[in-house]
């Protein structure tokens, strides 16, 4: 009887698996295949960036949505034999002798002599009302990516303290406009105060309630007290988080927390976790957030799998 094809799968494991398929990991796929390794990229469709109308800042794709990208990315993985694309998503793992063994929520098995994760974050938004619905368009967190969009207009910062003097003094690149909402004291000192007055920003104390606006359109933020104050645009603080415990399970130390990135993955110059044989790619490692990075980092982390596995197999010297 001829065994099913899983699990003739099951005896000749991938050369990589790819969990993830944003712009790290399509990117990284891209590499793995050329390099002619038999890869496996594993995808729950999820990328951080799909509620945004466009892709701010990317070379050769700067305002394409980010849904036709991934989509180019994966036509032009179709055209490489050594790359299976899977949606799915892995759901549990751990480190063998002869490499890993993955577990897919379909029930389904697969083992890797290398793992790459590229699974990306969890953007956390702070709770308030308007925020989730304007989310990537009018209310963002990065003025890089969605501050052209909506330049010259009035804008706002949700913060308080060092890092909103920061924030509202750097977003004041793309408007003359910028009021610091700090929702409450907005603990700032002599210095501060002056240095956004000198900038010409203006700190709101008060409450905020909610966000105004049709749709994803935001014209005004709405205070406790009834008031209004005109907003085109308003950037928020968020918190990145790992979205699952797979790089948990499979050992992967974690960096120290900052205000932003609460649980990044370690990585080395060679894009190397904690342990032999995986590696990471892409926002979950705490590298600065853009598709760019991602892009970039999949690449590198890629050719460094495959130097790792050239090294293992003909004693290629170890890059570095
Ligand atoms: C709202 C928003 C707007 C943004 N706009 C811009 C912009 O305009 N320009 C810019 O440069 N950057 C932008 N960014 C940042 C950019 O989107 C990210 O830095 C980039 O997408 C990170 O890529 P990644 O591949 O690491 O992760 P992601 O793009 O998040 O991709 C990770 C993929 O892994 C999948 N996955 C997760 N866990 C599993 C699992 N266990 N099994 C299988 N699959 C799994 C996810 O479903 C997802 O498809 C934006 C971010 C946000 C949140």
């Amino acid at each position: 009887m001829t065994a099913p094809c899983h699990d003739q799968r099951m005896e000749k494991p991938w050369d990589c698996i790819v969990v993830g398929a944003g712009a790290a990991g399509l990117s990284a796929a891209l590499v793995l295949g050329r390099a002619r390794q038999r890869t496996l990229v594993v995808d729950a469709g999820g990328q951080s960036n799909l509620v945004a109308h466009g892709i701010g800042g990317l070379l050769g794709h700067d305002g394409r949505s980010p849904a036709k990208f991934y989509a180019a990315g994966r036509d032009e993985l179709a055209a490489y034999p050594t790359v299976e694309l899977r949606s799915g998503e892995v759901l549990g793992g751990e480190r063998r002798d002869e490499g890993f063994v993955l577990e897919l929520a379909d029930g389904s098995r697969e083992v890797a002599r290398r793992v790459l994760l590229a699974t990306g974050m969890d953007y956390r938004l702070p709770e308030l009302p308007g925020v989730a619905e304007r989310w990537g368009r009018s209310v963002f967190h990065c003025p890089f990516c969605h501050g052209w969009e909506v330049r010259d207009q009035a804008l706002g910062v949700l913060d308080r303290g060092a890092s909103g003097v920061r924030r509202a003094l750097l977003v004041r690149a793309w408007s003359d406009d910028v009021t610091l909402l700090a929702n409450g004291p907005a603990e700032l000192d002599a210095e501060d105060v002056e240095q956004l007055r000198a900038a010409g920003v203006t700190v709101d104390e008060r409450r905020v309630a909610e966000l105004r606006g049709p749709n994803s359109t935001l014209t005004a933020v709405v205070f406790a007290d009834g008031e209004e104050r005109h907003c085109g645009g308003l950037l928020v603080p968020v918190t990145l988080h790992q979205r699952t415990t797979l790089a948990e399970q499979l050992g992967a130390a974690v960096a120290d927390p900052n205000p932003l990135v609460v649980d990044a993955l370690k990585v080395d110059s060679m894009f190397g976790t904690s342990v032999p044989g995986l590696f990471a790619a892409g926002d979950l490692s705490g590298q600065m957030q853009g598709v760019a990075n991602a892009v970039a980092a999949g690449s590198s982390a890629a050719a460094m799998i495959v130097h790792d596995m050239m090294s293992e197999a003909h004693g290629l010297s170890p890059v570095g």
